[in-house]
């Protein structure tokens, strides 16, 4: 009854219990009943609309609207006061229409003019402002997602989806590691970039919970990894996922002449012991086991 677009953003919204929330879409979604069901729901919404698929709402037509100088915003509403539809001439005319917020407070924006061949400042209402910072969102997180997209070479729609689901459940999650990262002061160079997190994810599903890879030869590929060897002075701690995840975590002897300290939080102890997995040292001595409280 309400149509695809709209029922798309009622199925959409159906788990929104909190009240408060605003709520941005384009014209492809926008009708007239969704904003008052969304209303009724205490969404805040707000969407370009097109006006013969919106009742012809009285705005002025794109005609007159050239006699106006440019900024000129009209605002009309539903006789129940539900809706607002503004009407703002930027370089044409734009339409939106809202269960909140009409030309409310303006501010202006800086726009190229070609008759005079200069900047100059257009008055903005607040509801194309808001609007466009909610559907600047959806660009951003559309542009993040297409900088690693994972790359498939299947046509089929349905795996397109989930990766794309994937895809964008990495750059959701990133955006909010970042926030909190931000959030407790953690230094900027200390936040992963979006590249190092997406391999950092990659790692803790490849190695969490799976037992360690053998190399042909049948031998750990930690004794001959050249990765490690390199790494032996400043050895990197393995992720918490893979650390923890109780799967394959085997002592071997390192066979070097000199130990090397043992990389459990406040041990001072050598150790020839490493955990083939991890790559990290760790010691074991009487009354004193850092390998196992180290996996635990
Ligand atoms: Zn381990
Ligand atoms: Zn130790």
């Amino acid at each position: 009854m309400y149509g695809l677009g709209p029922s798309v953003i009622l199925h959409l919204c159906k788990r929104v219990s909190l009240t408060g929330h605003e709520l941005y879409y384009d014209n492809y979604f926008s009708s007239y009943n969704l904003l008052q069901v969304l209303k009724a729901k205490k969404i805040f919404a707000a969407g370009t609309i097109r006006i013969n698929r919106f009742s012809n709402p009285p705005v002025i037509s794109d005609k007159e609207g050239k006699k106006r100088e440019r900024g000129y915003s009209q605002e009309v509403s539903s006789l129940d006061g539900d809706v607002v539809v503004v009407k703002w001439l930027d370089n044409r005319g734009v339409v939106l229409a809202s269960n909140y917020i009409g030309i409310g407070e303006e501010d202006k924006v800086k726009r190229w003019d070609k008759k005079s061949s200069k900047y100059i400042e257009v008055s903005r209402p607040e509801i194309v402002k808001r609007y466009n910072h909610g559907m600047g969102g959806v660009d951003l997180l559309d542009q993040l997602v297409s900088l690693y997209r994972i790359f498939i070479r299947s046509k089929k729609w349905t795996l397109r989806m989930i990766f794309h689901a994937l895809d964008l459940a990495i750059v959701n999650s990133w955006l909010e590691y970042r926030e909190d990262g931000k959030n407790s002061g953690t230094p900027q160079s200390n936040i992963l970039d979006l590249l190092d997190f997406r391999l950092r994810v990659a790692e803790g599903f490849v190695r969490a919970g799976k037992p360690i890879q053998e190399n042909k030869s049948g031998r750990p590929s930690s004794d001959s990894s050249p990765v490690f060897a390199k790494r032996q002075n400043c050895e990197k701690r393995p992720f918490r996922e893979v650390q923890l995840d109780s799967v394959d975590h085997l002592p071997e002897h390192d066979g070097k002449k000199e130990p090397t300290r043992c990389k459990q939080v406040n041990c001072t102890q050598r150790s020839h012991i490493f955990c083939k997995k991890c790559e990290v040292h760790l010691c074991i001595n009487r009354g004193r086991n850092c390998f196992v409280n180290f996996h635990k």
